[in-house]
């Protein structure tokens, strides 16, 4: 069986062997037996050579059957009935979602119904839900926990070259470049599979330089880590960026041909001073001075980007800070060079494209330009006006729902009462919504707060594309059927339109069919997918967007002639770095911060449920230094409580030299009391709505079971 891992944006793809001795896996999952487990550990994964990984698989790929194997997989339709989740049939389940819909428009207008996605779905099924939303219901609030993902990079690439592609280059290009900046990105734990890559451009003599507060796997292979305090990669970006001007380092043939704003930028560097950026960023001011000649000086380099920077409220403005460096050394475009945005989700470049964004109509077309919109229009065969204007981002639809102004909600492949920043506002306006309906695998956090629960087929049993970190189109196809009742996301959403007098819009019989609406919907688009087919996806393992017509090959380099802007010019970032948030104090002296472990996947609901994954990291923890320990007098295995502003949960103690001593660490897979997001602050990053996920002040004690 062919099939591509759930679990990161590499897409890796894997064959899978079923055991011989084992019940066929549609059978073994009927019994919905936990007594799957060993069987399903029977499996074999291996990696296939020709996958953006060329082979590899990392632990998450080859157990990732498992939680779709899972006895706990949701096998028929839930309605809440006498405050409990029970048994019901499609029909009654899908009867009740239609009238109670129905029952918001007419009262209260469609406005009053929000849709949330996921960075997971397939492209299809992103398409269509933004489909759903907007011609389905007619509401404009769609948005999807890519929010919490992407969007400080993606809105960064689009402001600075016209329209953001993940990596502006292929994966197997990373050995040619003489040094590389990774800004906030764990690839060791959160895409094992690339590793190699950088091993292979330091074997080539590459200049690897990692900025993280802690020492992660990835800081490991650094030739240099600037271990800086959370918060403070905009500051250390811009001294960069002076010190490459100050020292001549600078591409001055390239600025005048490419790139328009280059003078601005003397007035944003007035006052950066080296001393002063590295006693602010908790480092040597000689390692800043490194970095920067190394970078600079480099024929060829590469500059990478991952939640670490991005998730902050001046996460936007950090990766553009950083994107002032791409252009002023003039390295983008040619071999060996470029930016790249690590993406986390499964298909975090794809879903950000097809429109499930509040702002962004399919092939990353605006939703507020009329051009688009029509465009978008004639796909659908409606006019321009009945697509609803721009909603608002996914914790912003929660706000709404908190304010009793968004009253119902429709969530499908998320887990929003986990992801989502300030929890103790995110439980409290899901709790009083009028109707909650989850669609997933599994009864996740979310689902058991649902009042209508339906079972979704999963990756080994539903055909979609996924666009990997490399905007590189992969065709996944179902090698099995779904359990029990469990239906695809699309015939979902076409039975729910049918009810509601809007199923003439969503006949599609297959996913190939929405596929090919999709490619109409985003021709002559930034993400243009039209010369993309099945057919070529099937013989040619990948196509790389942008793709005008099928006789063009794809585009593996992005701006090797011109930028996407209209004169083909990129756009330096001279605007000031003005923020204002809460900072460590005596009541709250710590920076909590948070990210990933190499065995779980997002809020874990599905990793959770894969044995070999769970068994390597059964419970949450706080990563903390010892001196930090000993101060707070805490011990290694002992529960902590970790308090913000918003809110606390609970932990158990990992000490650890790999962290500063101002910094702390959890990881971001537990929901309930161990949720790291039940102390992250509501603030959002005012270009991009990211959270702030990465700065928290917080404090911490010794906390004992009751
Ligand atoms: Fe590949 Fe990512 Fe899956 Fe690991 S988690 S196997 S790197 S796709």
């Amino acid at each position: 069986m062919q099939t591509q891992c759930p679990f990161c944006s590499v897409q890796c793809k894997i064959t899978l062997h079923p055991p011989h001795s084992s019940p066929s896996p549609i059978s073994v999952i009927q019994t919905g037996a936990l007594a799957t487990a060993l069987s399903m550990e029977d499996w074999q994964a291996e990696g296939h050579p020709n996958a953006a990984s060329q082979g590899r698989l990392c632990i998450k790929g080859m157990n990732a059957h498992q939680h779709a194997l899972n006895g706990d997989r949701l096998l028929y339709p839930l309605i809440r009935r006498d405050g409990k989740l029970v048994r019901a049939s499609w029909d009654e389940a899908l009867d009740l979602i239609a009238a109670r819909f129905r029952e918001a428009m007419q009262q209260h207008g469609p406005d009053t119904i929000g849709v949330y996605g996921g960075g997971s779905l397939t492209n299809e099924t992103a398409y269509l839900l933004g489909k759903f939303a907007r011609i389905g219901l007619g509401t404009r609030y769609i948005d999807y926990n890519g929010r919490f993902c992407m969007s400080a990079a993606a809105s960064a690439g689009t402001k600075v070259f016209g329209v953001d592609r993940g990596l502006t280059f292929r994966l197997q290009d990373i050995p040619l470049a003489q040094c590389i900046i990774l800004a906030g990105t764990n690839i060791a734990e959160c895409q094992p599979t690339l590793l190699p890559y950088f091993h292979e451009a330091r074997a080539n003599g590459a200049r690897i330089i990692v900025l993280d507060p802690r020492q992660t796997g990835t800081a490991a292979i650094a030739d240099l880590h600037l271990q800086l305090k959370p918060g403070t990669d905009a500051l250390l970006a811009l001294t960069l960026l002076k010190l490459i001007i100050d020292n001549g380092w600078t591409d001055q043939a390239f600025i005048a041909q490419h790139t328009n704003g280059y003078h601005e930028l003397a007035a944003l560097l007035d006052g950066i001073e080296l001393e002063q950026t590295a006693q602010q960023c908790g480092i040597p001011a000689a390692q800043i001075v490194q970095a920067a000649e190394w970078y600079g000086t480099a024929e060829t380099g590469m500059i990478l980007t991952a939640r670490g920077i991005e998730q902050q409220t001046d996460g936007h403005l950090a990766v553009r800070y950083l994107l002032n460096l791409v252009l002023a050394t003039g390295k983008i475009g040619r071999p060996g060079c470029g930016y790249g945005a690590v993406t986390g989700q499964a298909n975090g470049q794809g879903g950000r494209e097809h429109g499930q964004k509040a702002d962004q109509l399919p092939g990353y077309r605006s939703i507020e330009n009329e051009s688009d919109r029509a465009h978008v229009a004639s796909v659908w065969g409606v006019e321009p006006s009945e697509i609803p204007g721009k909603g608002v981002s996914a914790y912003e639809m929660l706000e709404l729902a908190d304010q009793g102004l968004l009253r119902m909600l429709f969530v499908m492949g998320s887990n929003p009462v986990v992801s989502n920043p300030n929890i103790p506002l995110v439980r409290r306006a899901l709790e009083g919504l009028d109707l909650l309906v989850v669609a997933d695998l599994f009864l996740s956090e979310t689902a058991r707060m649902a009042d209508i629960v339906l079972p979704v087929a999963s990756f080994l049993e539903n055909t979609g594309t996924l666009t990997n970190l490399e905007g590189r189109v992969l065709l996944r196809e179902a090698v099995m059927e779904p359990p029990g009742e469990a239906r695809q996301d699309w015939s979902i959403l076409h039975a729910i339109a049918e009810r509601l007098g809007t199923g003439h819009y969503f006949h599609f019989n297959s996913a190939e069919a929405i596929f090919n609406e999709l490619r109409l919907a985003s021709r002559g688009g930034l993400a243009d997918y039209s010369g993309i087919t099945y057919d070529r996806l099937r013989q040619e393992e990948g196509i790389y967007w942008p793709c005008p017509d099928e006789s063009h090959a794809g585009t593996p380099t992005m701006f090797q002639q011109r930028f996407a802007h209209e004169d083909g010019k990129a756009i330096f970032t001279a605007l000031p770095h003005q923020y204002v948030r809460e900072q460590p104090s005596t009541t709250r002296p710590l920076l909590l911060t948070n990210g990933r472990v190499l065995s779980h996947y997002l809020t874990g609901v599905q990793t959770r449920r894969s044995p070999t994954l769970a068994a390597r990291e059964l419970q949450n923890f706080v990563e903390i230094h010892p001196a930090t320990a000993k101060r707070y007098r805490l011990k290694e295995g002992q529960w902590a409580e970790l308090q913000s502003a918003q809110g606390q949960f609970i932990v158990r103690c990992r000490l650890s030299e790999q962290i500063r001593m101002d910094t702390l660490f959890v990881s971001m897979h537990w929901g309930g009391k161990q949720n790291v997001n039940e102390a992250t602050p509501p603030e959002l990053d005012p270009f991009c709505k990211m959270p702030g996920f990465k700065f928290t002040p917080v404090t911490i004690r010794s906390w004992q079971p009751e």
